[in-house]
């Protein structure tokens, strides 16, 4: 719907309609001669029908994505939710014609400024390797920009974790001057990276047991131009340097039996921050759990943080936790 209004009027009209949220900013405002003519949300005392040209700026790239489908016959309903990473966008499997699927990917490429565009089908096994189906481009290795840290990485064999991101930026707020840090599960260096780059530790050792994870890892300090990480390829129960560590991160899951390790990794006191995956029914009793656990492997030790990252399955939760050591008992 529009309104026509002449244009020595159209300021005090337009004032009026923004104010009672009548203005559709989705549509540009058109000037016919000494007239404007208002795009409306909803019909009001003296609207008429007008076709407004699109305010291009204005229209969510959803709204895009599903008008260019749309243009090219595509019926199906298409993914309102996606993940950019660096270049590459990810979204999750939805039901249409197989044939169609290149021509989806090439037009959320084409809206979200993409290379590649892949369907996701989950990570598998221990090494959090990823799975996905490339629907357009092919190139699946691209550079994730987070914080001013560059993470390179191959999103069609390893993770980036949107709901980790909290995590990753608060490690790189630790001021972890002089340290010797070591990360138990460095990934890609999701944590390591900004700790390294911003809380000025001595040393960071960064374990990693796969291979296409390590090479990244390798790739992420070369970019970063870090001097501080030493990076260990292989499984931190046989890499870890023990006995030296201020702090140790655990940013994983399932890794409540590696907390001896942790211990051990520390040169007496420090802290440990460790991730977990826990069912919700468990969550309430897991500092007593935790204070319990330590004490039976000889340290004393004070839950100072617990925090929810992000849900994990149905009634699983990841959790965080930053665990003070104040030595062995
Ligand atoms: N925290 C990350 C984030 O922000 O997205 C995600 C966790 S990262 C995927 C965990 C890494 O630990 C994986 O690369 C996996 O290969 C590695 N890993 C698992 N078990 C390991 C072990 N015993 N020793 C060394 N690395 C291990």
């Amino acid at each position: 719907y529009a309104l026509r209004v002449e244009k020595k009027n159209a300021n005090a009209l337009l004032k009026k309609l923004f104010k009672r949220g009548l203005v559709d900013d989705g549509w540009k405002i058109v000037e016919d001669g000494d007239f404007i003519v208002i795009p409306l949300k909803k019909w009001v005392e003296g609207a008429f029908e007008f076709s407004f040209p699109r305010r291009e700026g204005k229209i969510k790239p959803y709204e895009k994505i599903v008008a260019l489908a749309r243009e090219e016959g595509i019926k199906c309903d298409l993914p309102d939710y996606w993940e950019k990473i660096g270049k590459v966008i990810l979204i999750r499997g939805f039901e249409c014609d197989e044939n169609e699927l290149g021509e989806i990917g090439k037009i959320y490429a084409e809206v979200l400024h993409g290379k590649t565009v892949c369907i996701y089908e989950g990570i598998e096994g221990e090494l959090r390797r990823q799975r996905v189906r490339v629907i357009f481009g092919g190139d699946t290795e691209t550079v994730h920009v987070e914080n001013g840290i560059k993470y390179k990485l191959d999103v069609s064999k390893l993770m980036f974790s949107s709901g980790n991101v909290n995590e990753r930026i608060s490690m790189g707020k630790i001021d972890a001057k002089d340290e010797i840090v070591v990360d138990m599960f460095a990934g890609i260096g999701y944590f390591t990276l900004p700790i390294a780059v911003y809380g000025n530790p001595k040393k960071v050792y960064a374990c990693e047991k796969n291979p296409v994870a390590y090479y990244y890892l390798l790739e992420n300090i070369r970019l970063n131009e870090i001097n501080n990480v030493i990076p260990l390829f292989g499984d931190n129960r046989d890499v870890c340097p023990l006995g030296l560590a201020d702090r140790v991160i655990m940013g994983y899951i399932k890794t409540w039996d590696f907390l001896p390790l942790g211990f051990k990794i520390l040169k007496g006191e420090g802290v440990i921050h460790y991730h977990d995956t826990f069912r919700e029914e468990e969550i309430p009793d897991i500092e007593e759990k935790l204070v319990d656990y330590a004490e039976r492997i000889g340290y004393n030790i004070e839950v100072s943080s617990k925090r929810i990252v992000k849900s994990y399955a149905p009634r699983i939760w990841h959790l965080a936790f930053d665990i003070l050591v104040k030595g062995k008992i």
